[in-house]
């Protein structure tokens, strides 16, 4: 794959060579590092019956529970299976409230010593009153003037002030960046377009948008599996005139698993949709993570373009460089030692699931 240049003098946008097992490095637009560690979390109390309750009995509670320690095995098991997935950039958005100072930091080390490039952000909110959202904004300030890659994260507008919108927006301007955050992702979040009209700028990354109403400037980006994993409904983003990325909201970092899902879940919707709108998502990850473009993906397959791929599972990233290193040979990570990360992981995952139990 390669990155031609027009008579205009710039890059146009890099397309699948079909004979080819190589591309660049796979770019997730939406993580949560944070929950690589739930997978076989204890169940809710109760079982949840629509998206604001998932996120009250299992995610809220979740976060809660994170300390740095934990934080940092998450964050490292998730990035080595990102690695693992041909993911080489990793566009993070982490909450916990009871370990915010320096979890930025916790995460964006993780990540460098597996080799995966992140952009991080602490999700804002007043859930935990004015004092919590001036500490989350605090540790966005603290990390970016550090020189860290990252944005200003906003949990969602529906948890938080007119005044933490506006101190967020204000932040990220002043550090010439975006905001990340999750917009009318469920029906609790109907107000967040009137909200965010006058706030939103063309470099926001606006996760979600499944019931936004109207339109807003910035990166849309589409999470098909979690949206239907939570039942919110279809985003429609080919009807957005937006650029759209994808992500995958905390499940994994497989970029071809979730160019699949979100072809197919358009495809259900109508049928004259191709392979080539859900693979010009993936390529706006390189338009928002363009070092990714410098790191190369060898496969399992010889054939990585949008209509074979489409159509065939189970393909394997078998050597990654990334800015020229080696960090992924014959599926094995070379700077970290995988059996190590998931045992300690696991580890990790004991001590958090023990939390979660004494929880109320
Ligand atoms: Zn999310």
């Amino acid at each position: 794959m390669t990155g031609p240049t027009t008579p205009s003098g710039t890059a146009a946008r890099p397309r699948p060579d079909p004979d080819a097992r190589t591309t660049p490095g796979m770019v997730c637009a939406h993580h949560h590092l944070y929950s690589a560690l739930a997978r076989g979390m204890p169940a809710p109390p109760r079982t949840p019956t629509e998206f604001l309750e998932i996120l009250e009995l299992v995610w809220w509670r979740l976060d809660r529970a994170l300390d740095l320690e934990i934080i940092e095995w998450s964050a490292k098991l998730g990035a080595l299976e990102a690695l693992e997935s041909g993911t080489t950039a990793i566009i993070d958005h982490h909450e916990s409230p009871n370990a915010i100072e320096g979890s930025l930091d916790v995460i964006a080390a993780a990540c460098a010593e597996v080799g995966v490039r992140v952009d991080c952000c602490y999700g804002v909110t007043d859930r935990h009153g004015s004092a919590g959202a001036a500490a989350g904004l605090a540790e966005n300030d603290r990390f970016l003037r550090a020189g860290g890659r990252g944005h200003v994260g906003v949990h969602a507008a529906f948890t938080c002030s007119d005044a933490t919108l506006e101190a967020a927006a204000g932040l990220a301007a002043d550090h010439r960046t975006g905001v990340h955050i999750h917009v009318s992702e469920g029906t609790a979040d109907l107000a967040a377009g009137a909200r965010l009209e006058s706030l939103a700028r063309d470099d926001w990354l606006v996760i979600h948008a499944v019931h936004l109403d109207r339109d807003l400037p910035g990166v849309i980006v589409h999470n098909p599996r979690s949206n239907m994993n939570n039942a919110v409904g279809y985003a429609r983003p080919a009807a957005r005139p937006n650029p759209v990325a994808l992500g995958t909201d905390g499940i994994g970092a497989a970029m071809l698993d979730e160019f699949r899902v979100a072809y197919v879940r358009q495809r259900e919707d109508d049928v004259t949709a191709t392979p080539e709108t859900a693979w010009s998502w993936l390529e706006t990850g390189w338009r928002l993570f363009p070092e990714a473009l410098e790191d190369t993906v060898t496969w399992s397959y010889d054939r990585m373009d949008p209509w074979s791929l489409a159509f065939t599972t189970g393909v394997q990233a078998t050597d990654v460089a990334v800015a020229g290193e080696t960090v992924l040979r014959d599926g094995r990570p070379t700077r970290v030692d995988a059996d190590e990360i998931r045992a300690k992981a696991a580890e990790a995952a004991a001590r958090l699931f023990a939390k979660l139990e004494e929880m109320p």
